[in-house]
């Protein structure tokens, strides 16, 4: 695996620009730069690691707190009525960035989106 920086961790470290809604030393979050719905937010551990299984378990203690305290956040922020909050885990299931990243999306009633069970159908 190359050892460049991911995208993610450029955000991180202030080399790419990005709206960021949240820090700790650990996890960062900002808006996605192609929104799914106004509020699309990423949860990013802040050290890059390409799957959900190399997480150590604090780290993603850590992502996982910053998912439950900033979804009703965002959903509140977008006047929203729900979300899915989601992890594509490797690239046949749609990752494209190699830093794992929780995606929230904002969801309103009767936007037609999709349902997470229903994205491979
Ligand atoms: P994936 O398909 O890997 O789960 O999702 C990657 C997400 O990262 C996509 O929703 C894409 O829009 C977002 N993204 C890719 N590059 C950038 C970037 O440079 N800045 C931000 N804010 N989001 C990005």
């Amino acid at each position: 695996m190359s050892d460049d920086p991911t995208i993610f961790e450029q955000i991180v470290a202030g080399d790419i620009p990005a709206r960021i809604v949240y820090e700790t030393d650990t996890v960062a979050a900002f808006l996605d730069a192609n929104p799914l719905a106004p509020g699309h937010t990423l949860v990013v551990p802040k050290e890059a690691y390409e799957r959900l299984d190399e997480l150590p378990e604090d780290v993603a203690a850590d992502v996982w707190a910053a998912v439950q305290e900033l979804t009703p956040r965002i959903e509140s922020a977008v006047d929203a009525d729900a979300s899915n909050v989601g992890v594509n885990n490797g690239s046949a299931a749609g990752q494209e960035v190699p830093h794992v990243h929780v995606h929230i999306v904002p969801r309103f009633e009767g936007d037609g989106g999709r349902p997470i069970h229903a994205v491979a159908g």
